[in-house]
């Protein structure tokens, strides 16, 4: 058993780190006052090649540290957008759309989620039509990350032929397609400089080609997406969880009452003790599953496992640095309140905490637990 990262790891985790700091840091503030979408960052992060990085749970998690609505763009772009062209792409299809995504000249969303269809993805309700050598979109999705932003969708819909076996298919679609739009953009809790929004399709009309994989086998497609997509969040949750842990030994250590820093007083010393024990344990568990994933080994469920704890492990060490800061955790001069908002998105997106324990229990018990 080896838990040494290889020297590439290292060498990635070095290049991701410093750019973090150097470009992401000095802005990230105002970049999240103001709700900006950072395209200059994303465009200097896909000449570094951090676009089209498959095992990439070290890239994200140390632009999570920094900021975690950079984490969430390309965690996003990557395991969302990219991966399944990767995964059922035909030839053409990845050299017309893959290519430039992976190279970050372009940038990629995936819609599955819906009004009615959450974590029941049974409840789609976009209908894609064939008519000629078109398919014809109509419907909508809900809190796409990068809507507006993206060049490349990949979105679920229900054809005429699975509309009784709800069976959906996959689909590619380009921003600036007639009769696709951007709807609302969300105003949310945190990650305010990455964009979640609707996608709304009217009589929208793709090349027949653009169906993504084969008709109807587009639910077994996006679970295989999201296991990826869950290490990646798993790895958004670790760099919050560490940036937190970070500002609260550093804080502790200068922070004096009583006479001397607060790191003296047991209740502060061992809240620091737990977070790096969790934290710890965490990292072991996504970087187990990334690696699994590079293996081509199972790991729907070390997937799952990995998002499932690292999320709540982010969502306790977040609050616990707030504590650890006192009134000043709870300003905004001071980051950590932006942890905690930020990581609360790891335990909802690419699968809520419930819906983890749901796939774990499934694999583990081999019976449809609901
Ligand atoms: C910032 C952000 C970015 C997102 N980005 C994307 C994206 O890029 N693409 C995309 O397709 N989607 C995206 N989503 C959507 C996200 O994946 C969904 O919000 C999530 O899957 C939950 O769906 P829902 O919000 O409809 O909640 P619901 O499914 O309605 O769940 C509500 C509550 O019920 C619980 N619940 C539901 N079913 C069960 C069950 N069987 N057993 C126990 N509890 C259950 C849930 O755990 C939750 O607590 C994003 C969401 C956010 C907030």
């Amino acid at each position: 058993m080896d838990f040494a990262l290889s020297p590439e790891h290292e060498e990635i985790r070095r290049t991701v780190r410093d750019f973090a700091e150097r470009r992401i840091a000095p802005v990230v503030d105002e970049l999240e006052r103001e709700g900006k979408f950072p395209h200059e960052i994303i465009r200097e992060a896909a000449s570094l090649g951090l676009l089209g990085v498959p095992s990439y749970a070290i890239t994200i998690e140390e632009l999570s540290r920094v900021s975690g609505s950079v984490g969430i763009i390309v965690s996003a772009h990557t395991s969302l957008g990219c991966n399944p062209l990767y995964l059922a792409g035909t030839q053409a299809q990845k050299d017309q759309y893959l290519r430039p995504l992976a190279s970050g000249e372009k940038l990629g969303a995936y819609g599955l989620t819906e009004p009615g269809a959450g974590s029941d993805s049974r409840g789609t309700r976009t209908r894609a039509q064939r008519e000629g050598d078109c398919w014809v979109l109509n419907g909508s999705k809900r809190f796409i990350t990068n809507a507006g932003v993206a060049d490349t969708y990949i979105i679920t819909a229900l054809t005429e032929r699975e509309a009784e076996s709800g069976r959906i298919s996959a689909f590619i679609v380009e921003a600036g397609t007639p009769g696709f739009s951007i709807g609302r953009i969300e105003e949310k809790m945190g990650l305010h400089a990455s964009k979640t929004g609707e996608l709304l399709f009217e009589d929208c009309r793709i090349p027949v080609e653009n169906l993504l994989g084969e008709e109807g086998k587009g639910d077994k497609l996006f679970l295989r997406t999201l296991d990826g997509g869950r290490i990646g969040i798993g790895a958004m949750a670790l760099g919050l969880a560490q940036a937190a842990f970070e500002a609260a030994s550093a804080y502790a250590r200068q922070r004096e009452q009583f006479g001397k820093p607060i790191a003296a007083f047991q209740g502060i010393a061992f809240m620091i003790a737990d977070m790096a024990t969790e934290i710890d344990a965490a990292r072991l568990m996504v970087y187990r599953a990334a690696w699994l994933k590079d293996r081509g080994r199972p790991y729907t469920t070390e997937a799952a496992m990995a998002k499932l704890y690292a999320s709540e492990v982010a969502a306790r060490v977040t609050d616990a640095a707030i504590q650890v800061h006192g009134g000043y955790g709870y300003v905004t001069e001071y980051k950590v309140e932006r942890y905690l908002r930020d990581a609360k998105l790891t335990e909802i997106g690419e699968g809520t905490s419930q819906i983890q324990r749901l796939v774990i229990a499934r694999n583990l018990l081999g019976v449809r637990a609901s």
